[in-house]
């Protein structure tokens, strides 16, 4: 706020974390410019809808209930134009809000303070007039005292608005004493301690002394804080200040939103966003250089014990089918039972035969159960969609099913069937996204375990390529919004599709597939007393295919 009431300071640019007071930041600025310094105001938020909301539910109350504010603003009951949620007007200036995504509200009169609130959430272009935030900033251009400030907690590495600014301001951090030894530092999540899942134990540890600081004494010390530029001015005061500065902030709650959010690079993200005040740099773009082939397992006519569910996945190309059958234990630790190309034209019935041949088959464990395929998912996207649903339709009851692939971080793994299509069969959106990020957490797990994905020796070069080579996460702006997306890196991937579908297969079923396991550890030996028989027919001992462990 000082920033920005010195008049040899024009641009501000404020990269914010939590409970830092940024919305009451602003809110300050426009009140201090209605009662002090008269100014046209522009205040702009993502979208419309977040600007309506920002004047009903913190301008208003703040207009309301300030005396110096109170007779500036007409009164809203007036139904005057003068004071509309989007535009109020007072002595001398007047403030208008509007979304970041349109060009008729950033493009009309002449302003002189400029505030872009959440700048990293704004699209791209406002419409096909460019940058909103170039925008914003022509309006201002014929005040020579004009004021352009710019506040957001950040996104992703690289497609950061409010990084890319504030790189080219002074960059001020905030520097706060030890009172133990009193060197002056900057607050650091690193800096954080706690014993091992014991989020209450959490303290602050100076870096120069290590001496421990309890909350009031993190408290105490940003009161004796100042800001330090640590690059040079080049005409932009750039500040940055995470969650740890938050007199609200209590560490150990922050410890233990770290300890939930860590588990998931989805929420992890948020936490180093909007707390952390800092930029995501994607650890899932690839999978990383792994050697698979090094690691490869060894199971010979039986598969491993820890099997209890097996799922198909089927790919439909124009002159062949690929599959996989893929065998999964507890934590969806998982083993490759097979890969397969069936060569042929998809319009024609002997291809879909050799298909129902391999997906009647049954595999048999070390220890003598039988497992049939519980659920098969077939890719019916492609130029073969009607043939898809001419195989699926017959075979629902052995759970052999049309999906969809449809892209889009936000989507589920899988949506609820609908017979809104051509065949009126049930049909299947699978999220590619969210299952591709699943697929290449766990590709990357090194032990064997939750999650661990085995293959059995002498699988290709090729097939390892297609699987954790062939795409990787890129952040797009669609709409101007950052959206993080899979690309191809290669144009063949049939291997990484067949494992989104054998995965979507497992996730049809919603089992709790712990639960399956346990019942599979208590069940008495096959040699004693028979299985109990289940419900699905394929798990009644089928006969042998001629498939079986003959191919990988
Ligand atoms: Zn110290």
């Amino acid at each position: 706020m000082d920033a920005i009431s010195d008049p040899t300071l024009r641009d501000i640019v404020v990269v914010a974390g939590a409970q830092v007071g940024k919305t009451e930041m602003l809110l300050n600025v426009i009140g201090f410019h209605i009662h002090h310094d008269a100014a046209p105001i522009l205040l702009v938020q993502p979208t419309l809808e977040m600007a309506q909301a920002f004047s009903k539910d913190r301008l208003a109350p703040m207009l309301r209930d300030t005396p110096a504010l109170k007779y500036k603003v007409k009164d809203p009951r007036s139904r005057d134009a003068n004071n509309t949620t989007t535009h109020k007007v007072f002595t001398g200036g007047h403030i208008s809000l509007v979304g970041s995504n349109s060009a008729a509200g950033l493009a009309s009169r002449p302003i002189r303070v400029v505030l872009c609130d959440e700048v990293d959430r704004y699209p791209s272009s406002a419409g096909s007039e460019g940058s909103p935030i170039l925008l914003a900033r022509k309006r201002s251009a014929t005040f020579h005292n004009r004021k352009m400030v710019m506040v957001s907690t950040p996104t992703n590495k690289g497609a950061s608005m409010i990084e890319s600014q504030y790189q080219e301001s002074d960059q001020r951090q905030f520097f706060v004493p030890c009172e133990d030894c009193g060197t002056v530092q900057t607050l650091k999540w690193a800096n954080v301690q706690w014993e091992k899942d014991k989020p209450d134990t959490a303290f602050y540890n100076c870096e120069a002394c290590g001496s421990v600081w309890d909350d009031p004494k993190r408290n105490r010390s940003f009161r004796k804080g100042e800001w330090v530029a640590t690059a040079d001015f080049t005409g932009i005061a750039g500040f940055h200040i995470n969650g740890l500065y938050s007199p609200w902030t209590v560490l150990s709650d922050a410890v233990r939103d770290f300890l939930v959010a860590k588990k998931a690079p989805d929420t992890l993200r948020v936490f180093v966003n909007t707390f952390l005040a800092e930029t995501w740099e994607d650890q899932g773009e690839t999978v990383g250089d792994i050697d698979f082939q090094s690691r490869e397992d060894e199971w010979g006519e039986t598969v491993p014990d820890e099997i209890v569910v097996v799922t198909a996945g089927i790919d439909v190309q124009d002159d062949r089918l690929e599959l996989e059958i893929v065998g999964w234990g507890r934590d969806e630790e998982s083993w490759s039972l097979g890969y397969k190309t069936l060569h042929g034209d998809p319009s024609t019935p002997h291809l879909w035969n050799d298909l129902d041949n391999i997906l009647k088959a049954a595999y048999t464990t070390e220890n003598g159960r039988q497992l049939g395929i519980r659920a098969a998912c077939i890719d019916s996207g492609g130029h073969y969609t009607q043939a898809v649903y001419n195989f699926v339709r017959p075979r629902e009851g052995r759970r052999i099913f049309a999906i969809k692939g449809m892209g889009g971080e936000q989507r589920p793994l899988v949506s609820r069937p609908t017979k809104n299509n051509i065949g009126k069969i049930k049909l299947f959106a699978v999220g590619t996204f969210p299952i591709k990020e699943l697929i290449f957490s766990r590709l990357r797990v090194q032990s064997e375990g939750a999650g661990y994905c085995h293959f059995p020796a002498g699988r290709s070069d090729e097939y390892y390529q297609q699987l954790a080579n062939s795409e990787k996460i890129v952040t797009k702006y669609q709409k101007g919004f950052p959206r993080r997306d899979f690309v191809k890196t290669r144009t063949r991937n049939e291997a990484l599709d067949c494992r989104v579908y054998a995965y979507a297969a497992l996730c049809i079923l919603s089992l709790n597939i712990n639960a399956v396991a346990d019942r599979v550890v208590n069940a008495p030996e096959p040699e004693t007393q028979p299985q109990p028989q289940q419900s699905n027919p394929l798990a009644r001992r089928p006969k042998q295919g001629g498939f079986v462990n003959s191919w990988r």
